[in-house]
C-alpha cells in the first residue's frame, strides 16, 4: 500500500484531460517518491495534449515554457506542471537539447529522462508504465541511467550531478556502469553554469549524506572549484545542524584545512552562493581558525561583534575541525537566550531618546550598556539600565 497517494487536485487535472479524450499520467519524481513512500515535493503530469490544448482543457493555467511544451494549470491555490509528450534534438553545448518535438508516444517521452526510477508514468487506473524497469531499481535502491550512460552525460552533464545528489538524498547506490561513465564524462560538468553546480551540491550538503561530497570531488565533478581531486573525510558534516550557512561553513573549513581551497570566500562566490550565506559562513571559518575565547564572557564579546549567525557558522566549522567539545560553551550561550546583542538587551532606543540622547551618542550609549550587560547578566532589566543610562544622561549634563 503507497503511504502517500496525489492530492484531489492532481487527480481532477488526470481526470479532466482523460475526459476530453487525452491520455495523462504522473511521471517523474513524484512517481519515484510514491513508490518509495516519500512525500513527493511536487506533482508533474505528462500527455499526449499539445500546449495550446492543455491551455483549451483549463481556463486557468499558463504558458511557462510550452516551446518545452509545459503548461503550468491552477487549480484554486495549487499548481500542476503538465507537459506534453516529448522527444530531444540534438544537444551541442552538454546542457540542453537545440530543439524538441512534440510526439504522440509516452514510451519517447520516457526515454528522454535522466534514470530509470524517474521514468516510470502512472495513469488514473493505476497501472504503472514501466518499460526501463524503474521499479525493480528503486526496489534494489539503484540509480541507473535510461539508455547509454556516456550518451546520456554527453547530451547533459547536469545529470552527473542529480545522480550524487539523489544517492545522497535517498541513499541510493549508482549502479556500476552508470558511476563508470560518471567518472569518464565528469569535466563536461565545467560547461554548466555555477547556478545548478551550487544548487545540486548544496542538496548532497543538507542531505543525511554530505559525505557524498568527497565522492563528487574525486569523480571530478566539481574541478571548476576545487582544483584537487584527492578523497577527503567529510564524515563530520553530517552531525551539523541541517542550516545551509553552518553547513558550508563546515564544509569549507574541512576543504580549507586540507589545503583543496586556499580562500572560502573565494570559493563560495565562485559558486555564486548568495552573498549572505557567502558572509556568514566566510566569517565563520575565519573565527574558528583563531584562538577559541578563554572564557564565557569573552565568547559573548564575539557575538556581540558578529551575531548570532556567524556565531552558529563559527560553532560549525570548529565542529568539524575540532570535534563538538571546543564548542560546547559558544551554544550554551547561544541557546542560553543571555543578552549578548542590542536585540536582546531589555532598554531600546526609545528610552534613550527620551532621556535626552541624539544620534551617534544615543547608539554609542545602548553599546556602554550592552557592555555592562555582557559583564553583568543579572542586570538585564529595564529598571535597572534605565538607572544607569540616566547617570550617564547626568554625567553627559543633559
Ligand atoms: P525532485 O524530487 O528534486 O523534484 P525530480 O526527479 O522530480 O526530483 P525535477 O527536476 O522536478 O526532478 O524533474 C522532473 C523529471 O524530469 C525528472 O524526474 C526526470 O524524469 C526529468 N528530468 C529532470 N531533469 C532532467 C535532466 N537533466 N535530464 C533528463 N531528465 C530530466
Ligand atoms: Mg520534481
Amino acid at each position: 500500500m503507497a503511504l502517500f497517494s496525489p492530492p484531489k487536485y492532481v487527480i481532477s487535472v488526470l481526470n479532466r484531460l482523460e475526459c476530453k479524450g487525452f491520455s495523462a499520467y504522473l511521471v517523474g519524481g513524484c512517481v519515484r517518491d510514491l513508490l518509495i513512500g516519500r512525500r513527493p515535493a511536487d506533482w508533474d503530469v505528462c500527455t499526449n495534449a499539445l500546449p495550446c490544448e492543455i491551455m483549451s482543457v483549463f481556463e486557468h493555467s499558463r504558458d511557462t515554457g510550452s516551446k518545452h511544451g509545459t503548461v503550468t494549470v491552477f487549480v484554486g491555490k495549487s499548481k500542476v506542471e503538465v507537459t506534453t509528450f516529448r522527444s530531444d534534438g540534438k544537444y551541442t553545448d552538454y546542457r540542453r537539447p537545440e530543439s524538441v518535438t512534440f510526439i504522440p508516444d509516452l514510451k519517447g517521452d520516457l526515454a528522454r529522462r535522466d534514470f530509470t526510477m524517474n521514468a516510470i508514468a502512472l495513469p488514473l487506473s493505476g497501472l504503472a508504465f514501466d518499460p526501463f524497469g524503474g521499479a525493480v531499481d528503486i526496489e534494489n535502491r539503484l540509480i541507473r541511467c535510461v539508455g547509454e550512460p556516456n550518451q546520456r552525460f554527453n547530451e547533459d552533464a547536469l545529470r552527473m550531478l542529480r545522480a550524487l545528489r539523489f544517492s545522497a538524498v535517498l541513499g541510493f547506490e549508482i549502479e556500476e556502469s552508470t558511476l563508470e561513465a560518471i567518472g569518464e564524462n565528469s569535466l563536461l560538468t565545467n560547461f554548466l553554469a555555477a547556478e545548478r553546480v551550487c544548487s545540486e551540491l548544496q542538496s548532497v550538503l543538507m542531505s543525511s549524506k554530505p559525505e557524498l561530497i568527497s565522492q563528487m570531488i574525486s569523480l571530478g565533478l566539481l574541478t571548476r572549484y576545487i582544483k584537487d581531486t584527492q578523497e577527503i573525510d567529510l564524515a563530520a558534516l553530517a552531525a551539523l545542524p541541517k542550516s545551509r550557512a553552518e553547513r558550508w561553513a563546515g564544509l569549507c573549513a574541512l576543504l580549507l584545512q586540507s589545503k583543496m581551497i586556499s580562500n572560502p570566500e573565494d570559493f563560495l562566490q565562485s559558486l555564486r552562493l548568495d552573498s549572505s550565506t557567502v558572509h556568514k559562513a566566510a566569517c565563520g571559518v575565519k573565527l574558528s581558525l583563531s584562538e577559541p575565547p578563554s572564557s564565557k564572557l569573552m565568547w559573548k564579546k564575539l557575538l556581540s561583534r558578529h551575531g548570532t549567525d556567524c556565531g552558529k557558522c563559527t560553532a560549525a566549522a570548529a565542529d568539524a575541525l575540532y570535534g563538538t567539545e571546543h564548542t560546547k560553551k559558544l551554544r550554551s550561550v547561544i541557546s542560553s537566550g543571555e543578552c549578548y546583542c542590542l536585540k536582546r538587551l531589555k532598554i531600546s532606543g526609545d528610552e534613550l531618546l527620551e532621556l535626552g540622547f541624539r544620534g551617534k551618542r544615543l547608539g554609542e550609549v545602548l553599546y556602554e550598556l550592552l557592555d555592562h550587560v555582557l559583564a553583568h547578566p543579572n542586570d538585564n532589566d529595564l529598571e535597572v539600565l534605565l538607572s544607569l543610562a540616566t547617570d550617564i544622561a547626568k554625567s553627559d549634563g543633559l
